[in-house]
């Protein structure tokens, strides 16, 4: 079969009128997606894990990392309010969807594109442990360490990142940008 032949990474360009460079690249982010996929399967063995993604952002990762895990598993979503086109964390979290599983006596991993502040997750926590869970984990694509303002347990970690903007593989700037399969800087910031 024909090898095929990807698009070449470009090194920037432009979302939303601002310049965003390459950050991390599709063959770095598949590599330790599938370190956090192997990870799973090992520490889940025996077990059938519930996967809650958290819309919009993280359904590229999940994707991923869904592959990635080769035990049974299943699938559900969440949505919280976004905070828009801003490149701020507003710390103001609503749940606009719930989840439909129910998730009582259930290994629950909630899956994050990124944890910047940390309040999101603190918050997807609190709701979850109401359910009753077997246990509750998180796998975050992204965390920026020093942005963390609230103490949260991030089990699986692709990248600890500084505090600056990303968008790409999920992640979007003003709704744009999730399509890039690779991840992008704003280029002021860094
Ligand atoms: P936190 O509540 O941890 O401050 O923020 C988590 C959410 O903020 C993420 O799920 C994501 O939607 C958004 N966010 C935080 N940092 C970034 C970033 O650098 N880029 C993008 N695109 N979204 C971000």
């Amino acid at each position: 079969m024909q090898e095929l032949h990807h698009l070449s990474v470009k090194r920037s360009l432009t979302v939303g009128g601002d310049r965003f460079k390459i950050y991390l690249d599709r063959k770095t982010i598949r590599n330790r997606v599938s370190e956090l996929g192997a990870e799973i399967s090992t520490d889940f063995a025996g077990r059938t894990p519930i996967l809650i993604g958290v819309l919009n952002g993280a359904f590229m990762f999940l994707a991923d990392l869904m592959r990635s895990i080769d035990i049974d598993c299943e699938v559900d979503f969440l949505k919280l309010s976004s905070y828009g086109a801003e490149k701020i964390s507003s710390g103001v979290v609503q749940e606009l969807k719930k989840i439909d599983a129910s998730i009582e006596g259930r290994h629950v991993i909630v899956v994050e594109d990124i944890v910047d502040t940390g309040l999101s997750m603190e918050f997807i926590l609190k709701i979850m442990s109401e359910y009753n869970p077997a246990s509750l984990s998180v796998a975050t694509l992204l965390h920026k360490t020093d942005a963390t303002k609230v103490d949260v347990r991030l089990d699986y970690v692709g990248f600890r990142i500084k505090n600056l903007f990303v968008i790409g593989y999920g992640l979007d700037y003003g709704q744009l940008g999730r399509n890039l399969a690779d991840i992008y800087v704003i280029e002021d910031d860094s």
